[in-house]
């Protein structure tokens, strides 16, 4: 998995094992601890321009993993279909045939002369929407392309779902880590969309904490009802002490966030570079920390053949984007996913390994 190699903040640290210390180990409320929701709901206003009842609008779930899952499994009944993006987080078509809905993919095309970034035709996403469909599912900043949709993207999808009466889950657990001219926008905070949106994040990539898996979804009073009868019979809680991290880590001063994504725009320059001295081409990203590589740009025939060269050859692990694409779509050989979340040293060996693979093929 493309986890962070970095620590959380000790002040995090210190707040979980206090409250483990003080005894604060049983189960906490089925809705979150009323610190991390009023946390969130001063995160959102802060960061994202929202405002958030904590009482009334927040549900505190295992990751963001369960935030997904809970709104697909409140909203979706056997057969309603749920709009996605393709390339899509892998977890997703799971998530959604659990629900027993039906996902339409609609297609991110890949950076061109027209379009600095990944994009998709409003034409494709406006024939998608249909009588059945309940939900559209997005990610931004986005796994794996690190596309960050603008705000006249999100605009464009948030008046298909109001004229279609259709609510929009979106992910945003990249949330913090976007680069410079690409600020990440809720689509929860456009004119309309707040009563239809469901904004599902989580602190394991903000914080460095991916192993504590607490995230949390805001959502309009009815839906958040729904979302918290499903939440309480999927896990029901989520570990107290850590919650209380979280919350401290939500109210870190904005230096935290800014150096947060300062570290990232570093280490995709370092990566970059270390690709383009063996000519391998890695388009521009926006946010994330990943880098998708174009293999057939670069002369190889698949994903799969790069990820296995690269692996065996010079010992670093990649990841094949067919696995983010439906089963045999063409465009998913055309990519493999590098992750960048990784101390100077790592991505100082990576580019070291890199030249030993151009000299074995150069
Ligand atoms: N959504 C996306 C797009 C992700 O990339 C990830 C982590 N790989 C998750 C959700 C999972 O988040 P969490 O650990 O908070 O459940």
């Amino acid at each position: 998995m493309g986890a962070p190699d970095f620590d959380c903040p000790d002040a995090m640290k210190q707040v979980a094992a206090r409250a483990i210390h003080d005894g604060r180990n049983q189960y906490s409320p089925v809705p979150g601890m009323p610190e991390l929701r009023r946390a969130v709901a001063d995160h959102a206003a802060r960061f994202r321009n929202m405002v958030v009842d904590p009482e009334a609008m927040v549900v505190i779930t295992s990751g963001a993993t369960e935030g997904v899952l809970c709104a697909l499994l409140a909203l979706v009944d056997p057969g309603d279909e749920v709009i996605v993006f393709e390339p899509f987080y892998d977890a997703y078509p799971a998530q959604i045939a659990f629900a027993g809905g039906v996902m339409r993919p609609v297609a991110l095309h890949p950076p061109d002369e027209a379009h600095p970034q990944w994009w998709f035709d409003p034409a494709e996403l406006a024939a998608a929407f249909g009588p059945r469909t309940r939900l559209v599912l997005l990610n931004t900043p986005h796994n794996p392309t690190g596309k960050v949709f603008t705000a006249a993207e999100l605009e464009a999808i948030g008046a298909l779902c109001l004229r279609h009466d259709v609510v929009a889950v979106c992910d945003e657990v990249y949330e913090h880590i976007t680069y410079p001219g690409s600020g990440h926008v809720s689509i929860g905070s456009l004119p309309g969309m707040a009563d239809r949106t469901i904004t599902v994040s989580s602190g394991g990539k903000t914080f460095n904490a991916t192993g504590w898996k607490v995230g949390w979804a805001i959502a309009p009073r009815p839906l958040r009802e729904l979302l918290l009868h499903t939440h309480q019979y999927i896990t029901a809680t989520v570990p107290g002490p850590l919650q209380l991290a979280i919350s401290a880590g939500l109210a870190l001063p904005d230096s935290y966030f800014e150096e947060l994504a300062l570290g990232y725009v570093r280490r995709r320059q370092r990566l970059r570079d270390a690709l383009a001295t063996v000519a391998l081409r890695a388009p521009a990203t926006q946010g994330t920390y990943f880098l998708l590589v174009d293999v057939h740009a670069s002369g190889f025939a698949s994903d799969r053949e790069f990820c296995r060269l690269f692996h065996e050859q010079i010992g670093i692990a990649t990841i094949p984007c067919s696995a983010f694409f439906t089963p045999d779509r063409p465009g998913g050989r055309r990519w493999v996913r590098l992750a960048f979340c990784k101390p100077d040293r790592t991505l100082d060996a990576a580019a070291d390994r890199l030249l030993r693979l151009g000299r074995l093929h150069g």
